[in-house]
């Protein structure tokens, strides 16, 4: 097994000391708490939408380094996109840090999402590296409330 410290990249330790979009957005449209029992990550996502764009993103949770710093550069990653691309920059971090053979995803085009690529190696960490985006794809489809990862 690799050791875990390679996931400790630069970039992650950065955004989970001083993580971007931490506080509670006052005038948000959409909502949604998410959980990941298996680490105790608990993520909260706040969306501002302007019709289908998501003027702004934020973020308040507990976890682990993994959980925290992925939550705080998709909140980055995610502003002024519509629904549709959000949506769809989940589906490709999300075949990144699953590593499916022929994924589509190519780590450059993924820009700081890439750092979680090593994700890949360490199966329970990727529940930690999607817990925010889980969650963010509830607050956009206004499902449940909490998202809980099984
Ligand atoms: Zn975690």
């Amino acid at each position: 097994m690799a050791d875990l410290r390679e996931l400790y990249q630069e970039v992650i330790l950065d955004h989970t000391k001083n993580p971007r979009n931490y506080h509670a957005l006052a005038d948000a449209t959409a909502k949604a708490d998410g959980n990941n029992p298996l680490c105790g990550d608990r993520v909260t996502v706040y969306l501002k939408m302007d019709g289908d764009r998501i003027v702004d993103a934020s973020f308040q949770g507990q976890g682990c380094a993994i959980s925290k710093s992925s939550a705080s550069i998709m909140t980055e990653s995610v502003k002024g996109k519509t629904r549709a691309e959000a949506e769809a920059l989940f589906d490709r971090f999300h075949e990144l840090i699953t590593g499916k053979p022929g994924a589509s995803a190519d780590p450059k085009t993924l820009g700081k999402l890439a750092v979680f690529q090593g994700v890949s190696e360490f199966p329970l960490r990727v529940k930690c590296a999607s817990l925010a985006w889980h969650t963010l794809k509830s607050a956009l489809e206004r499902k449940a409330d909490v998202v809980t990862l099984e």
